[in-house]
């Protein structure tokens, strides 16, 4: 593929600037898409959108200039120009070179009596009299002009060295010598069905369109097609995981799930039962299990797990269980205590808190099949173990793992059955282009007698007498603290220097305090008192945020809290309100800034996590939510999930209906997109096979 390099206008040391975007060759950066547009033309109606930004352009002739030192080191160039009767003043600033003139271009250029084009924000949005210029253009120059100004002009991402104007010209250059050769592959009879325009006029327009509408048409192509590619290899996935054959089949046998389920001390509920049916199905069935089960905070995923896994017990196998920390993987391994007493499954915990002696004992007995189930983070699959006869891995709160990672775990994992636990409520469009590749299970319901846990915003002083209260009752209390050490900053509140002075508040209480720098031992030691009621107040960092499980405890202070996302605030909360009594969760915030303040508002105002995570996507959008963004996969370049999603709506169905007709792509008319799912997601994700 050709090298950037050898576009005009670009050369090796350029090279490296637009390597640094990710631009390495001609196609890279005609897949580099603006992230905004200005209209600079000079007479259109504007449209107004959220790629579309705000810049003055103006046509003249120059009547004066002046060019000026300041004291400092900044020198300050001034123009006057006539606008069509209107008078308005530009000025550019430089810092002052002792080796060459800094203005010697401008001076020659904007000379008086020389017409130009000006591009620059207004210093009196009123008037516009007074200009900041970015860029000028000279009347003479045409070919400039068809760039840069008088038309829709495309706003790039930069780097530090690479102005506007290079990164635009090589743009054009791109789309003059290459935006032809760029493939079409979406079948004809999709691009007629959805109005899209073809591959190369959209290249062309999303860079330099001539209107609003062309613009528009090839967004709108570009996200089809974004959605269309992901929905399709994810399904391809699913397909190819179904038509494995695990080569093994489980019995439910009941000597273990029977005396499990009489030890509970409550009946499933009917989501719960439900969910265990669907489990089991796919554990007897031929291909592995990929599913996900889907429950609000506290809605009971934990022994909907425990049954799978002692399904592949009663079998002779073995299970994962995987929790996104070290202290939940701890606080797991003591819920597993309590409900597997006696049962004769043999389990234990792999952190980096066990010890080398013990840590090498237990990696020999998975080797020899003498343990069953092993709890752990997800190093545990990572680190050099060997398993007598994996064939279960669950993993819980998995909004903290990405798509990578899960098809990384299948490489792993190979033909195991796999459950993954998530408390994020997935709307169905975005949970089908995501997480194509899995079946889902939910629970719907919460268990019978849990009362909301009500939530309120209060001072400090409120929060610290209700937690008098409650500890008076003898219930137990949480106070989180959103860092482990104060900063220099000193603007939020931490943990060590808060227990102190904690300990003087509430010196008739029993405190501890659990943050994540602590070691592993300690950590367990800790969550193990405060779960067996000898603590009375535990002062925490979030690392208590997911999956901690004290039913004694009913109050939950959270400092801080305009600094918390309101998917941490809603994972806080659900620490709380999971015993018989009326629970508590007292925000405490600071100034909060609009956006806190909508957090904590929509706190108080909701406890369901659906609405939460509504919200949540609405905030911050879907990417951040689901942990796509960060983990760097399924990233798109131009479609948004939460924005789009009429159009991701009718990828998915186009998808469905294609590979009803044609499931391997084997027509001829779905070559080129065959060729483009394997040099995309085969190469790139890793994640499928078409061979
Ligand atoms: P999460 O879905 O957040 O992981 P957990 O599995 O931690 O929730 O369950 C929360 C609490 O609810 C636990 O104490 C668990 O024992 C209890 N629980 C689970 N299912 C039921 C049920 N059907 N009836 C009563 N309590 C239940
Ligand atoms: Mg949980």
């Amino acid at each position: 593929m050709a090298s950037i390099q050898y576009l005009k206008g670009v050369g090796p040391a350029r090279a490296e600037l637009f390597a640094r975007l990710g631009i390495h060759t001609v196609d890279d950066l005609l897949f580099y898409f603006p992230k905004k547009y200005e209209d600079r033309r000079m007479n259109a109606k504007k449209e107004r959108s959220d790629h579309i930004e705000d810049v003055t352009v103006i046509f003249g002739k120059v009547l004066s200039v002046k060019d000026l030192y300041t004291s400092g080191s900044l020198r300050i160039f001034k123009a006057v120009v006539d606008a069509g009767g209107r008078q308005v003043e530009a000025c550019w600033f430089k810092r002052h070179s002792h080796r060459y003139d800094v203005f010697a271009a401008l001076r020659k250029d904007v000379a008086p009596g020389a017409k130009i084009w000006l591009v620059g924000r207004p210093e009196d949005p009123l008037f516009k009299t007074r200009l900041r210029a970015e860029e000028y253009y000279c009347a003479h120059d045409l070919a400039a002009q068809r760039r840069h100004v008088n038309r829709l002009v495309p706003v790039y991402g930069l780097t530090e060295g690479l102005t506007p104007k290079v990164m635009r010209e090589a743009a054009f250059r791109a789309v003059i010598e290459k935006a032809g050769d760029t493939g079409e592959f979406i079948p004809g009879r999709l691009m007629a069905k959805r109005g899209l325009i073809a591959r190369d006029l959209a290249v062309k327009a999303v860079h330099f369109p001539e209107n609003y509408f062309e613009l528009n048409e090839a967004r709108k192509r570009f996200i089809y097609e974004e959605f269309f590619l992901m929905a399709l290899a994810w399904a391809i996935k699913r397909a190819q995981t179904r038509a494995l054959n695990k080569g093994f089949t489980y019995e439910i046998k009941k000597r273990l799930l029977t005396p499990f389920r009489e030890k509970l001390g409550f009946e499933f509920t009917a989501s719960q039962k439900k969910a265990i049916n669907e489990i089991f199905a796919d554990m007897k069935a031929r291909a592995p299990m990929s599913r996900l089960l889907e429950g609000d905070v506290g809605s009971g995923k934990t022994v909907v797990a425990l049954s799978a896994l002692l399904l592949a017990v009663e079998n002779g196998c073995q299970g994962v269980f995987m929790a996104p920390t070290e202290i939940l993987a701890e606080q797991h391994f003591i819920t597993f205590e309590r409900y597997l007493a006696g049962l004769g499954a043999r389990f234990a915990l792999l952190t980096s808190g066990v010890k080398p002696k013990e840590k090498k004992e237990i990696i020999e007995k998975l080797a020899a099949g003498e343990l069953d189930i092993i709890i752990g983070t997800h190093a545990v699959l990572e680190e050099n173990i060997r398993f007598k006869n994996l064939r279960l891995i669950v993993i819980d709160e998995s909004h903290r793992f990405g798509v990578r990672q899960r098809a990384c775990l299948r490489q792993k994992g190979e033909k195991a059955d796999m459950l993954i636990m998530t408390a994020t409520p997935i709307p169905r469009t975005l949970f089908l282009a995501l997480y194509g590749d899995l079946d889902l299970s939910c629970l719907s319901e919460m268990p019978p007698g849990r009362k909301p846990v009500k939530t309120e915003s209060v001072t400090e002083e409120a929060a610290f007498k209700a937690v008098r209260a409650e500890t008076s009752k003898r219930r137990q209390a949480y106070i989180v603290y959103p860092v482990i050490e104060e900063s220099e900053a000193k603007t939020l509140k931490s943990v060590k220097a808060e227990f102190e002075r904690l300990k003087g508040l509430f010196s008739d209480r029993r405190l501890a305090m659990l943050h994540g720098a602590m070691p592993g031992r300690e950590k367990e030691r800790v969550m193990g008192e405060f779960a067996g009621g000898k603590i009375d107040i535990l002062v925490a960092t979030p690392v208590v945020e997911v999956g901690i499980d004290v039913a004694n405890a009913t109050i939950m202070v959270i400092n801080n809290a305009e600094n918390f996302g309101l998917a941490s605030l809603h994972q806080l909360r659900g620490r709380v309100g999971r015993g018989r009594w009326e629970s508590r969760c007292l925000l405490v915030a600071d100034s909060a800034t609009a956006d806190g303040a909508g957090r904590i508002e929509a706190m108080c105002s909701t406890t369901s996590g659906f609405e939460i995570s509504e919200k949540d996507i609405y905030l911050r959008g879907a990417g951040e939510v689901l942990g796509v963004r960060q983990h760097g996969d399924m990233e798109f370049k131009i479609a948004d999930l939460a924005r789009d999603g009429e159009i991701l709506r009718s990828a998915i169905e186009d998808r469905e209906a294609l590979l009803a007709a044609d499931p391997a792509l084997r027509k001829p008319e779905h070559a080129g997109l065959r060729r483009k799912l394997l040099e995309l997601y085969q190469q790139k994700w890793n994640i499928i096979d078409l061979s």
